[in-house]
């Protein structure tokens, strides 16, 4: 089974992709997860990284395109994988289509989890803390959310017209238990 979430950073998509990995035995592929662990290497890449990832901007679509293809060949990704993420632009988008059509896979379904831009704002701040990401401060997080409505609500729109027997809205203002009953629902079905 592949499967992707769209929604705004802060939105819940990692969390609920965790969930359904677990529930549903499929790998989880996040690309934020991804480029971060090449942040410790400590050399000219990550350095360079650290420093789009920590404004909010967005790394360049060849290396986003490069390490979801790398990854896409390991072993545990042949019976499916959760994409959270990835694409994040038309230009990623049309490489992923690119990359299933040849390997003759299709997309079973895609979650878009809507939520307003300023309960994410309260809530993104509180992660920061938490979690210590340099990346959720307020000023980036609007920095990131600008990137999400310039960048990739063209891609969710695109994927939506191309895809809309698989393309499933999930209220992002509810609880985490709640939002992934929802999801394992219109999964297993
Ligand atoms: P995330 O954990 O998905 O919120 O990603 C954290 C940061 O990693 C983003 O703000 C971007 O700088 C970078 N990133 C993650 N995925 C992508 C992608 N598909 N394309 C470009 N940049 C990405």
């Amino acid at each position: 089974m592949i499967l992707f979430f769209f929604g705004p950073p802060g939105a819940g998509k990692g969390t609920q992709a965790k969930l359904i990995s677990k529930e549903l035995n499929i790998i989880h592929l996040s690309t934020g997860d991804m480029l971060r662990d090449q942040l410790s290497k400590n050399n000219y890449l990550s350095t360079r990284l650290k420093k789009i990832m920590d404004s909010g901007q967005l790394v360049s679509d060849d290396i986003s395109n490069q390490i979801i293809s790398e990854r896409l060949k390991e072993e545990d990704c042949k019976k499916g994988f959760i994409l959270d993420g990835y694409p994040r632009t038309m230009a990623q988008a049309l490489f992923l289509n690119n990359l299933l059509a040849k390997n003759k896979l299709k997309i079973d379904y895609i979650f878009e989890i809507y939520i307003d831009d300023k309960i994410i704002i309260k809530r993104i701040t509180g992660r920061a803390a938490i979690e210590n990401r340099g990346d959720d401060s307020k000023n980036i997080i609007k920095t990131r959310l600008l990137k999400y409505h310039q960048e990739t609500k063209i891609v969710s729109e695109f994927y939506k017209k191309e895809l809309n027997s698989v393309y499933y809205f999930i209220d992002g203002d509810q609880e985490i238990t709640k939002l992934n009953l929802e999801i394992l629902k219109i999964v297993k079905n």
